[in-house]
């Protein structure tokens, strides 16, 4: 089930990056704080579109985030157990990144954003909140042992979606390590 902000179709809601881009954003002091209050904002926006909200989440929250108020009107209207917030970006500029925010914390609502537009980037992405791990090697992968795993990983799933997100969809697939 996909729901487009609303049941009518796409509503663009406008909000711009602290510092003009995803990328310059994230990577600056408290980057993620920053982007989590851009989301929640954007949360809030597409909150109103769908009318007064009866869910009290006060209740089993101490203090609900935006994002945790959308994630359960979602569930709420769509009979759901769980949703997954992705957020697509209209990007001016080319050279952007795309990630998944908080998908092992269980204090804070994670949730993905997209750049690129391709189909397995827009997967990939939406993988990682439901528990999906990168088996790309990154920068971030500091640890021999760590980076020695993905590479054996990405020599025994060829096609895994979680290592290889730019490449064609049809040619994908969701391996049984993830
Ligand atoms: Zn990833």
């Amino acid at each position: 089930m996909i729901d487009f902000h609303n049941d009518d179709g796409t509503l663009p809601l406008e909000s711009n990056f602290t510092r003009k881009t995803l990328s310059a954003t994230l990577f600056s002091r408290n980057g993620p704080r920053l982007l989590d209050k851009w989301a929640d904002k954007i949360a809030k926006d597409a909150l109103k579109t769908y009318g007064p909200d009866t869910i009290d989440l006060a209740a089993t929250k101490l203090k609900p985030k935006d994002r945790d108020k959308l994630i359960a009107r979602l569930r709420d209207i769509h009979g759901c157990d769980n949703a997954g917030l992705v957020y697509f970006i209209n990007n001016y500029y080319t050279n952007e990144i795309s990630l998944a925010m908080h998908t092992s914390a269980t204090s804070t609502p994670e949730y993905a954003i997209v750049s690129y537009k391709n189909p397995g980037t827009i997967a990939h992405e939406y993988l990682h909140l439901f528990g999906a791990i990168d088996l790309y090697i990154s920068p971030f992968d500091r640890g021999k042992a760590s980076r020695k795993r993905k590479q054996v990983a990405m020599e025994r799933f060829p096609n895994e979606i979680m290592a290889f997100a730019h490449r064609s969809i049809d040619s994908l697939d969701v391996s049984t390590l993830n």
